[in-house]
């Protein structure tokens, strides 16, 4: 089975389960552990924030972030496809008292500062005030796209403008920022918050990351323990991720390989995949007269998992456990399912 449903599918490499085994471990709770503090050490130099977290999931960095920047009852400004609105379970509601005001952003799911300005709700006797933007890079539900540096700074810098502070969510930041060519530091920047994820591209079995200022991850710190993540000998999982920290210059490869499916996809008759920017191939499946659910039914008949990701869209995600080799093969198996 080439699996492509996501590339959190990817299994711990040797160095990865050795780096578990040998861990150094203590009590996180207490601050005891050794490896997490190392993790959130390295982790906040490698995106250039003073601080950063360890959360055992990207969901639960998202929602600790919203919670920490906002007041019960205020409104978050998020892009309408995002992550933090569509696949959170409403998190932002459930667990913090939140409004979501959405903004359509473009066809990258770009937001504007114009849009930002215009979404802003000041504060009085009937409107309860706006506490937070969010925004994604890659963005995925756009199909993986990088939004460059400068779009980023100018969004944020229209938020900080009128007092409102920006969370990121960069569940695949390094994807971003190799695509963009830069650094990760350089995306996080005109933030004040960033949650990246460990166990997508990179490869790690379990956790995430949310990076910011030394004064917000303290309080940041207090939320994760509201919300149940205040874990014990987490180096045991640290450790591994802390390996994969230093698979971030390896996406490059998933990048191709997914430029190579969607080309490869694209030649089918009936479908349609534009040229992917990172590592999240789209694929438009309407001129099959089949739905997604179906065309993804009839290619794991051939040994290919997708995911449905609309009426006629398939989502392929790639990933490290998947190279060159399996990309042909899913082509082909993709072929003889239609
Ligand atoms: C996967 C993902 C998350 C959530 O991460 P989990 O570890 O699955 O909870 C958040 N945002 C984006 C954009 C994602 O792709």
């Amino acid at each position: 089975m080439i699996d492509l449903r996501s590339d959190t599918v990817t299994r711990p490499d040797d160095r990865m389960r050795e780096a578990a085994r040998d861990a150094e471990v203590g009590d996180d709770v207490y601050r005891e552990d050794p490896t997490v503090n190392e993790l959130e050490k390295r982790a906040a130099e490698v995106v250039g924030t003073e601080a950063a977290l360890y959360v055992p999931t990207g969901t639960m960095g998202n929602q600790v972030a919203v919670h920490t920047h906002t007041e019960h009852g205020q409104e978050v400004l998020c892009e309408r496809e995002s992550h933090v609105v569509k696949w959170e379970l409403g998190g932002m509601a459930q667990l913090s008292g939140l409004q979501v005001r959405a903004i359509e952003g473009d066809d990258r799911g770009v937001v504007s500062a114009e849009q930002v300005r215009e979404g802003y709700v000041a504060e009085d006797l009937h409107r309860p005030g706006t506490g937070l933007l969010t925004l994604e890079n890659t963005h995925n539900s756009k199909g993986g796209a990088a939004i460059e540096v400068e779009r980023i700074a100018e969004t944020a810098a229209a938020a900080h403008d009128l007092g409102v502070p920006v969370h990121l969510d960069g569940a695949r930041l390094f994807n971003a920022a190799a695509a963009l060519g830069v650094e990760a530091s350089e995306i996080v920047e005109p933030v004040d918050s960033a949650m990246f994820s460990l166990s997508k591209g990179l490869g790690a079995p379990v956790g995430s990351m949310l990076a910011g200022g030394e004064a917000f991850i303290e309080r940041a710190r207090r939320g994760r323990k509201l919300f149940g993540g205040g874990m014990r000998q987490a180096g045991i999982i640290a450790a591994p991720a802390l390996a994969a920290l230093e698979n971030r210059h390896r996406l490059d490869e998933d990048h191709e390989n997914a430029r190579a499916l969607a080309a490869g996809l694209d030649d089918i008759e009936g479908l349609s995949a534009a040229e992917p920017e990172t590592n999240i191939t789209l694929v438009d499946c309407s001129g099959t007269d089949h739905t997604a659910e179906e065309f993804l039914g009839a290619c794991e008949g051939e040994g290919v998992l997708g995911v449905a990701f609309g009426e006629h869209v398939a989502r392929f995600c790639t990933h490290w456990d998947v190279g060159e080799e399996e990309v042909e093969e899913a082509i082909a198996a993709v072929e003889r399912a239609l």
